[in-house]
């Protein structure tokens, strides 16, 4: 037994599973390797981002009350612009997660007698009661924003006529949703993204387009911005907070909707003069450095448990081969235990929480039981490796992140060792 196997087999991983896992490796190292390319190119982005703006130790300096000329937050501003190549970007710890930074950028530049379109599709569920197809106070119908939507074929692709036929002379927004986030739908690709603006544009010239960015920064070379999209928009406790950002969100986007968003998130008139950083810019800038291989390192966990799990009978989402647009990977286990025994593993691999039990809970707002695992530094980061899943049919979990490749790969393996563990799968 060498060592790293011997280390492993003393945290509960067998043999067999670790020997499965490293076979199973061996066919993907040209896979890894063009995820790493990617990596390279955009961490390169960034770094370059970084120079041409002059961070230096000043941006680090921390601010409190208003935030006036607050040197360290424009010049983030400055580059998360470039790197994205908008005219303009927020980017603020104000903004409280990712269902915030969309509810500013859809109310800041949504009306009342305007219409807002999703042409892929029902949207995550939290932007559900932000939007009022679930009734909530403050929503968007509730201030006489009216909303249409127009499903995907049933292969997946655009329903251009239909999308054709839903937009009218009220139609102000598009927004449309990078990732699957919980659907069984697959990801867009950016060059997919990019032909749907084309097409809705071309029905509606002035149409604005936003993108909900969620989970898909960096895995591609390109972003929805370098297609057309007039605002991009995510949560940093995902992949551009590189694990290291404590809180966050960001819309980048055209300078007239960008000035919008900033004048809904603080007051018309002050916009991005005031909001003080609270010490907290060395850490959304050291996450936005790390986050092109952070990003990198939870797409090789959801490349390698698609791959390991896939040949054992378990359907992958995307599947094993299939080229990935986003950070997220479903595996259908097929009942409540092998859900429970997967996230059991995922769970005991945490450098955080290691000890707790994941169990199936009633979570308010879902009708169904959910488990979820999660042993992360920053709570409720998904950018850390992370499982959940409702209790139902097809059993899916969705698990995501590892702020290191390493970590996904343990994680993974001990998720594999509990089904075995359970009687659910034999190697
Ligand atoms: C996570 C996510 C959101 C919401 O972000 P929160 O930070 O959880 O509020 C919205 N859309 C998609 C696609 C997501 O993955």
């Amino acid at each position: 037994m060498d060592e790293l196997m011997e280390l492993y087999v003393g945290m509960g991983i067998s043999p067999a599973v670790y020997e499965y896992g490293e076979k199973t490796l061996k066919k993907l190292e040209e896979r890894f390797a063009r995820v790493d390319k990617i990596a390279e190119y955009n961490q390169a982005k960034v770094i370059s981002a970084m120079q041409k703006n002059h961070v230096s130790a000043a941006c680090f300096a921390g601010t409190t009350g208003y935030g006036y000329d607050d040197l360290g937050r424009d010049n983030l501003e400055r580059v998360y612009a470039d790197v994205f190549h908008t005219e303009a970007a927020l980017v603020r710890p104000q903004i409280t997660c990712g269902t915030h930074a969309l509810t500013v950028a859809l109310s800041a530049n949504l009306l009342p007698g305007d219409e807002l379109l999703s042409p892929v599709g029902l949207p995550y569920d939290t932007l559900q009661e932000v939007i009022g197809i679930r009734p909530s106070p403050c929503s968007l119908a509730e201030y006489g924003v009216s909303y249409r939507q127009v499903d995907l074929l049933s292969d997946g692709t655009f329903d251009y006529e239909g999308i054709r036929a839903a937009i009218n002379e009220k139609t102000k927004l598009v927004t449309i949703q990078r990732s699957k986030g919980y659907a069984t739908r697959p990801t867009f690709s950016v060059k997919q993204i990019g032909e749907l603006i084309a097409f809705c544009k071309s029905i509606k010239p002035d149409l604005k387009v936003m993108v909900d960015n969620c989970y898909g920064e960096f895995v591609e070379t390109i972003e929805p911005s370098d297609v057309g999209a007039d605002m991009i928009v995510g949560s940093l406790i995902k992949n551009p907070g590189g694990g290291l950002a404590p809180i966050g969100g960001y819309i980048c986007g055209t300078q007239e909707c960008v000035d919008r968003c900033a004048y809904r998130l603080t007051a018309p008139g002050l916009g991005q003069e005031v909001g003080a950083n609270l010490g907290l810019m060395t850490a959304l800038y050291q996450g936005f450095f790390l986050a092109p291989t952070v990003t990198a390192g939870a797409e090789k966990g959801a490349i390698f448990a698609a791959n390991l799990y896939e040949p054992l009978g378990f359907r992958c989402v995307p599947s094993a081969s299939e080229e990935r647009h986003d950070i997220i990977q479903a595996v259908e286990l097929g009942s409540e235990a092998g859900m429970i025994a997967f996230c059991k593993g995922i769970q005991a691999a945490a450098p955080v929480d290691s000890f707790a039990d994941p169990m199936p809970w009633d979570m308010p707002g879902y009708n169904d039981k959910v488990i979820m695992a999660a042993g992360a530094f920053i709570q409720g980061s998904s950018i850390e490796l992370s499982a959940d899943g409702p209790i139902r049919e097809p059993y899916a979990v969705y698990f995501q992140g590892g702020l290191t490749w390493l970590h996904a790969k343990l994680g993974i393996l001990m998720s594999l060792q509990k089904l075995v563990d359970a009687g659910l799968v034999q190697l």
